[in-house]
């Protein structure tokens, strides 16, 4: 009950100011018959006393003329009690209405000067709160402040996050731009020949920036979600057969044998067929990259959990159990100079992250070890057939 009341603002003024009527009437009431009697004792004192009026009181001047004197007497001593019981009220109700106003405006006060502070870029401000158990506690003013300081905090992560991705952008931008340079250096001191190796390096790293500036355009774009789902009943054996026929020429080329298992009687799942390849490319392109000749990679689906299961599995260099939870993280890689030099962002996997987390899925990695292979798998929903 008493929840109740705390919880509402409206509630708790109306009180407020039906409680200052009560104190007002009550000092009213209190002043009138303190006041009244003593003014009207008073005044009729003054009136024997009166020269001219010591008369009324004689007899033989006629009954109408004293009441008329204890009329008038009385309502000047009504009049006089009023006016200090209006004054003693109105002192009291200013009184009320200035602690009931201070209860309104201090927090609203901290709120506005909180936000100015935000806005001058002090993302770590937050407002005090008032101790309570459950937010159901506060009223209207505590639940805004409440949710100001949430606000804050994501702001504050926000503020940080942008932070860390200017400081991993430019690190990222480094490595090929000071390969870049120094080949150009070699060039003009003369100290690099000029010939198609040395160009072949420059060009590489070139290409190099350009795939970390496009991958990064692409992050951008699915962290923010800016790009449209086509969602449609897609066919998994379909899919899988086609990414993998995209990529068998670079697999030969490896010497790295591709098989596709998709368990039997599969239903299509729901999902957009050119973003969903572009995970399962994703994931073949590093199970290619991270295998040795002669090894071997597996796409598998099944059902599993009312979903569809894809997993790429690989008898690669693994992944070390510490590194698992960071793998899909922003430029995380496992073994930094190896995968930088062989060209790779470390944004493909948190690509293929936003993407599956979009249709609704989720996608995790397992390896033993290293040296022991890794398995990725994602898993998409199925496409429900509607009847009717
Ligand atoms: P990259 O472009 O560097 O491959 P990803 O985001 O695709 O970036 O992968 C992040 C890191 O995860 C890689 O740098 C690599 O260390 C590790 N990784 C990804 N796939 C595999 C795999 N199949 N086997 C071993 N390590 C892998």
């Amino acid at each position: 009950m008493t929840t109740f009341f705390r919880s509402r603002l409206g509630l708790k003024l109306f009180l407020s100011y039906l409680a200052v009527i009560v104190v007002c009437l009550g000092i009213l009431a209190f002043s009138v018959n303190l006041a009244a009697p003593r003014a009207f004792a008073r005044h009729l004192a003054n009136m024997g006393t009166m020269p001219g009026m010591g008369g009324m009181m004689q007899p033989g001047r006629g009954a109408g003329g004293m009441m008329g004197g204890f009329y008038a007497n009385f309502r000047l001593a009504v009049s006089e009690a009023l006016v200090w019981a209006a004054g003693a009220a109105a002192l009291a109700a200013a009184l009320a209405s200035l602690l009931i106003a201070r209860q309104v405006i201090l927090p609203v006060q901290a709120l506005k000067s909180a936000t100015q502070r935000i806005a001058d870029g002090r993302y770590h401000e937050r407002v005090s709160l008032p101790e309570f158990k459950s937010p159901d506690e506060l009223d209207e003013l505590g639940q805004l402040a409440l949710s100001f300081n949430q606000m804050a905090s994501r702001l504050e992560q926000a503020e940080a996050l942008r932070r860390q991705l200017i400081g991993d952008v430019a690190h990222e931008l480094r490595t090929p731009l000071t390969v870049i340079r120094g080949s150009m250096e070699g060039l003009m001191d003369g100290v690099l020949p000029a010939n198609q190796e040395t160009y072949q390096q420059v060009f590489r790293e070139a290409e190099r920036l350009n795939r970390l500036v496009d991958d990064l355009q692409e992050l951008s774009r699915v962290e923010a979600g800016a790009y449209e789902l086509k969602l449609q009943p897609v066919s998994v054996e379909g899919l899988v057969r086609s990414v993998v026929a995209s990529l068998g020429r670079q697999y030969e080329q490896k010497g790295v044998k591709i098989s596709v298992s998709v368990a039997p009687g599969l239903p299509p799942v729901m999902a957009d067929e050119l973003r969903i390849g572009q995970v399962l490319t994703n994931l073949l392109i590093n199970a290619l990259q991270y295998t040795p000749e002669g090894g071997q990679v597996e796409v598998r689906a099944v059902e599993s959990q009312g979903m569809v299961r894809f997993s790429v599995i690989d008898t690669g260099i693994g992944i070390p159990a510490e590194h698992l939870p960071h793998i899909f993280d922003r430029f995380y890689r496992v073994d930094k100079s190896r995968s930088r030099a062989s060209g790779g962002s470390g944004v493909g996997l948190t690509i293929a992250r936003h993407l599956v987390e979009a249709h609704g899925g989720t996608i995790w990695a397992e390896s033993a070890g290293t040296n022991a292979g890794s398995t990725f798998s994602f898993t998409l929903p199925k496409a429900t057939t509607r009847s009717g």
